[in-house]
């Protein structure tokens, strides 16, 4: 993990099973709108939340790496594919924390369904203690105003209303506290989707970067017995 104190780290979770257009937008518009140094992409080994992925934690890391290669500000971390255990993103958020010190930002990203999720995840009041969110308004996700959809929770409406920052380059002020929405390019693209295309035997080219596409064929994944 690059240790300089330079300018905010992102730092982008997901399944990833597999990457696809969709993941890497989210990442290269939060890096620019946010003007974020890098974005740390992570591999969960065992999501928490959901069923066991459909290809292995190595495959899914390799495909992550194929994906985020041509891209000098992406990096990848591995740190969660081979931890034991469940990935659960405070831990993961603890860690880096601890590489890069108190003062540098660390700003989470996150597409809007997954932030409406924020509740129910492993100590989720601690979070914002750790890091900035960014929030990307994924299609059919959020409001035109950008206040994410069906907040069941008031708790996390009050967290919104408290910790809410409109400019999202305010996260080069603090190393964590701030919620920051921003709108994307709208992709209604999704791994299940992807998933469903190579198992029916349909084409999923363009959905997803070409080397992914290529490992995806040469091992076989995703494909009908
Ligand atoms: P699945 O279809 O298997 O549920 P997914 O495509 O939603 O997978 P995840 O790995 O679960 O992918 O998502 C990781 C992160 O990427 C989440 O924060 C999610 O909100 C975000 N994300 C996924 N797809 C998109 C998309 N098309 N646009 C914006 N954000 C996205």
């Amino acid at each position: 993990m690059p240790r300089s104190e330079a300018g905010p780290l992102g730092v982008f979770g997901g399944t990833f099973d597999p990457i696809h257009l969709g993941h890497l937008r989210l990442a290269e518009e939060a890096r620019e709108r946010l003007d974020l140094e890098y974005v740390a992409f992570i591999p969960a080994g065992q999501p928490p939340h959901r069923d066991a992925p459909h290809s292995t934690a190595a495959d899914r890391l390799e495909m992550v790496r194929r994906a985020t290669a041509s891209n000098p500000s992406f990096i990848v971390d591995d740190g969660e594919v081979f931890a034991a255990g469940k990935s659960y993103t405070v831990l993961t958020l603890e860690r880096l924390r601890a590489s890069i010190g108190p003062e540098r930002p660390l700003v989470l990203i996150l597409g809007a369904d997954a932030f409406q999720g924020l509740p129910t995840w492993h100590r989720w009041r601690e979070i914002l203690q750790l890091t900035h969110l960014a929030v990307g308004n994924r299609p059919g996700h959020a409001l035109p105003d950008g206040i994410p959809r069906g907040m069941a929770s008031a708790e996390l409406d009050a967290l919104c209303n408290n910790h809410r920052d409109n400019d999202p380059t305010s996260v080069h002020q603090s190393p964590a506290g701030r919620i920051v929405p921003f709108d994307m390019t709208p992709l209604a693209i999704s791994a299940s989707q992807v998933r469903a295309l190579i198992l029916a035997g349909q084409s999923a080219r363009y959905l997803l970067p070409e080397p992914v596409l290529q490992y995806i064929g040469q091992h076989h994944l995703y494909q009908p017995i």
